[in-house]
């Protein structure tokens, strides 16, 4: 209830602060709506009239986690179809490529073939086996960002360990731990419009909960640890 009533604040400061809404000649998404349709005082209801690739628009902080094949991807499309963005890629590993970087068991590999398994803005044809392993799949990915220059937007051994809105501002705020190259850990603050999730589901590996396992005298490993 708190949270509505602080949402609906900030939406009609928002509204205040614009002046009136007006249509956009020459949108034909928008020059014909009703401002009430995207304006509405009596519910609080306010989306603004911005448009990708328009200049007028204002600067977005985007913040994604994670650089992984979804962080590079993102890292190259945000780069290619939009503007006026300033986007930052915090990743807790020292380099990038996610899955693939992490997993090196003996015979890791993917189950589609290269050819299929890249990025469709990067197309390789130097593939080593029709069936990559895990190795040539994260220098590949590699390849790519160094020769797209996509590490100007990542930020390495930076672990993102908390995300909070404010409804007020509309803001995302992040808590990164950064493990600094004497081994100390700091951690800073950052803060986005936008906060883009690429930490990939198979990211936080658990040991399975069998019964006695903390009695086993072996040594216990798992694939990705
Ligand atoms: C062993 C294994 C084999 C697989 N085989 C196949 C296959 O054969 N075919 C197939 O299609 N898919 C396969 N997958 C799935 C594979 O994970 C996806 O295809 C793809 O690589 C996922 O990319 P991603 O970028 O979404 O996630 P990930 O590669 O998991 O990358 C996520 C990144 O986010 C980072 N991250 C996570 N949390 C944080 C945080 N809080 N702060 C900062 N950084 C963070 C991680 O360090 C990581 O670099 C396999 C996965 C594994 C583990």
């Amino acid at each position: 209830m708190t949270q509505t009533t602080a949402v609906a604040g900030s939406m009609t400061q928002a509204r205040e602060a614009a002046g009136p809404v007006t249509t956009r000649p020459g949108n034909m998404f928008t020059e014909n709506i009703s401002p009430e349709y995207h304006n509405n005082p009596e519910t609080g209801y306010y989306i603004p009239l911005t448009t990708l690739g328009d200049p007028a628009s204002r600067r977005l902080k985007v913040i994604t986690i994670g650089a992984g094949m979804s962080g590079i991807m993102l890292a190259h499309n945000i780069e290619r179809d939009c503007q006026n963005i300033e986007h930052v890629i915090y990743e807790k590993n020292s380099e990038v490529g996610g899955t693939w970087l992490q997993n090196r068991y003996p015979g890791c590999a993917c189950d589609a073939p290269s050819a299929s398994y890249q990025l469709n803005f990067a197309m390789s044809p130097d593939w080593p086996s029709f069936y990559s392993q895990a190795k040539p799949i994260n220098d590949y990915l590699i390849g790519v960002v160094d020769k797209l220059d996509l590490r100007k937007y990542m930020t390495f051994n930076s672990e993102v360990i908390g995300a909070y809105f404010d409804a007020d501002r509309g803001i995302w705020n992040l808590e990164i731990q950064q493990t600094l190259s004497d081994g100390t850990t700091k951690v800073i603050k950052d803060d986005c419009d936008l906060l883009l999730g690429a930490i990939g589901i198979l990211d936080r590996w658990n040991l399975p909960k069998i019964p006695g396992i903390d009695k086993f005298k072996g040594r216990i490993v798992h694939s990705a640890g």
